[in-house]
């Protein structure tokens, strides 16, 4: 179904710092590419966050009918301990702490990135392609940008012409940068004298002799740097441009901004139509960091084994978490905004398991397409799943308002009110069912209504006081029963 039709989807460029609505280059198909991570160790958490934000993003853009290529690289090579091009390449690096071959650190992070989104429910890319088998095209890319005069050679190692390119296009323009303030702010660093200026970029870095992970190329043996592989692969992929680029804020500089340089230095053209960014995750209110041991990777998070949390939490928590807050603001970390999301999760869950044995009437009391709109416009402005989930918890009160009789609804409005929820939730949230929960819902309906009944058989037999401890001693638990003309009902708070 092309919803999208329908739809007017906003979406914050980071480019014009504007909320602008979204058309793509071609009707229906949209190209996105997420930068991936660099595997060289466990995924960090805030990296998983940036990944589930454009994971649902790209859920959504399915929902509405678009045919989305999306594209997310693993960076298996190239990508120096320091952005100013020195320092030692993270995965050789590691290869050589371990004493293991550079492709088995990429092949065992590899693994492991992949198992944790499969755990946390991750649709696949459509594509994720690696630097390494991507050589040829990113030399390529390096003559053309040497070709149109971006780009000088200096002892084996190639770098981007940052000044030169300033003259003619804008360096700078997506992290609102200028270059004479990168000038005035940029230490000289030993090591760097091959290049023209502070400010210039490796294309290409010549290896030394004990540099395992080399490839020949017109400037010798070395190694691609690692702005371009996103660059060669985009452009393969999705064209040399593009409708969404993604990725964590802290790409934006120098990574994103090189990467536009790149294009506009190789083809002439922004790559780019919206660009977007998730913002950081913090834990406890600071800043993650190993060194400062304020940090916790996922299979903690999911494991319980911390000493961060008081409990383990489930897949379907922690994208419940994540998704309560825009992928735009800061979201920290906290047990117990994880135990606050872990009762609005199971809410939200026993409500939907309650909805198949609503009673229908002739007539509806509640709006369920005007409800409707609401989840699809909290979506179309920028993807604001916070509002989303409001609403969804909406949608769980009318259900509970429908069982205890205090709203109505017809059979065709109980069927789309379930097939909303379940789409919400499930396809553009990515939730699971949590076994659980999941058989929770009947169980619990199932066990309050023995309660009722050997509560109606008290007072049947006069033994109030029984009866009174049953109906308090739930109400202590949060299930509410409420006494009708058809018999007693429960709603649970
Ligand atoms: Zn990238």
């Amino acid at each position: 179904m092309q919803l999208y039709k329908d739809q007017e989807l906003k979406i914050y460029n980071s480019l014009t710092g504007q909320k602008e609505v979204f058309k793509p280059i071609n009707d229906g198909h949209i190209g996105m590419y997420v930068c991936g991570p660099t595997v060289y160790s466990n995924v960090h958490l805030g990296n998983v966050r940036t990944f589930m934000s454009f994971d649902v993003i790209f859920r959504y853009l399915r929902h509405l009918g678009y045919k989305v290529r999306y594209v997310r690289n693993i960076t298996d090579a190239g990508h120096l301990e320091n952005d100013a091009d020195v320092g030692e390449d993270k995965i050789t690096k590691k290869a050589r702490l371990e004493q293991i071959e550079p492709m088995e650190v990429v092949q065992r992070y590899t693994v492991d990135f992949h198992n944790i989104l499969n755990t946390l429910n991750f649709l696949p890319p459509s594509i994720e392609p690696t630097a390494t088998g991507h050589i040829i095209e990113q030399i390529e890319l390096i003559n053309n940008i040497i070709d149109n005069g971006f780009a000088y050679e200096v002892n084996g190692s190639v770098y981007f012409d940052v000044h030169k390119f300033d003259e003619t296009n804008e360096y700078g323009k997506l992290s609102k940068r200028k270059l004479e303030d990168l000038i005035h702010n940029t230490r000289e660093l030993d090591g760097q004298s091959d290049k023209k200026n502070p400010q210039d970029f490796a294309l290409w870095k010549k290896a030394e002799p004990q540099h395992i992970m080399r490839w020949p190329s017109p400037w010798g043996d070395g190694f691609p740097g690692w702005h371009l592989e996103c660059t060669a692969m985009s452009t393969k992929y999705l064209g040399e441009t593009f409708d969404i680029h993604g990725g964590g804020m802290d790409l934006k500089f120098p990574h994103h901004e090189c990467e536009i340089a790149q294009n506009e230095a190789a083809i002439g053209k922004s790559p780019v139509n919206y660009w977007m960014h998730a913002n950081m995750l913090e834990l406890n209110g600071q800043r993650m960091s190993k060194s400062t041991g304020n940090t916790i990777n996922p299979h903690e998070l999911l494991s319980g084994d911390n000493d961060k949390m008081s409990k383990a939490y489930s897949p379907s928590v922690i994208r419940f978490f994540m998704a309560q807050s825009s992928y735009r603001s800061v979201l920290d970390l906290t047990d117990a905004g994880l135990l606050a999301s872990e009762k609005g999760y199971n809410r939200l869950m026993e409500a939907m398991g309650l909805i198949s044995n609503l009673k229908a009437s002739g007539s509806s009391s509640i709006n369920i397409n005007e409800w409707l709109l609401k989840c699809y416009d909290a979506m179309n402005d920028d993807f604001n799943t916070p509002i989303l989930i409001a609403n969804l918890f909406e949608g769980a009160k009318y259900i509970n308002q429908v069982k205890e009789g205090s709203e109505m609804l017809t059979s065709d409005d109980i069927t789309l009110l379930e097939s909303s929820l379940n789409t919400f939730a499930f396809d553009v949230l990515g939730l699971l069912k949590d076994a659980e929960v999941q058989s929770g819902g009947d169980k619990l309906a199932g066990a309050v209504d023995v309660l009722i009944k050997l509560r109606q058989e008290a007072r049947a037999n006069k033994d109030f006081a029984l009866s009174d401890q049953i109906r308090d001693e739930l109400a202590e638990v949060g299930i509410v029963l409420k006494d009708g003309k058809d018999g007693t009902t429960f709603t649970v708070n």
